[in-house]
């Protein structure tokens, strides 16, 4: 389901093949409900993405059709990703990219964690 107008979840995504273990990953954490991992492309010290392990297009998709533990799995995984990267006392910044407007080039949920540096402050 997409509830962003992008097409329905696609299982040959790129995430879902990092998931099934197809490609491989500079993984920084996994549980039951996550993979995170470093971004191929990094735009910043330190750029890690996660993503949940069911199958979800966007941020949208995922708040309307995952369930409960599913949500609180996912945001306990960006902490401990977080805190497994030293970003905890420093701090960082999270973003979704939700569909073509918003810059998402890959149709599965992630949230990209960034920091290492003083960021700017943020500007479309
Ligand atoms: P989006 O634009 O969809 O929010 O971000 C997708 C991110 O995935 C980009 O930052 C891009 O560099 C990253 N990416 C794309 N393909 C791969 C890949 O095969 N491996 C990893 N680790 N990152 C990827």
């Amino acid at each position: 389901m997409s509830v962003t107008g992008l097409p329905p979840y696609d299982p040959q995504n790129i995430f879902a093949r990092i998931l099934r273990g197809e490609i491989p990953c500079k993984r920084v954490h996994e549980d039951g409900f996550a993979l995170a991992f470093h971004d191929i492309n990094p735009q910043a010290p330190v750029h890690v993405l996660v993503i949940p392990k069911g199958a979800y297009v966007s941020a949208v998709d995922f708040g309307a059709t995952a369930n409960d533990a599913e949500i609180a799995g996912f945001w306990r995984a960006v902490a401990a990703t977080a805190k497994a990267l030293g970003l905890e006392e420093g701090g960082y910044r999270i973003l979704s990219n939700i569909g073509p407007d918003g810059g998402q080039e890959v149709p599965h949920f992630h949230v990209h964690i960034f920091g290492g540096k003083r960021l700017g402050r943020m500007v479309a």
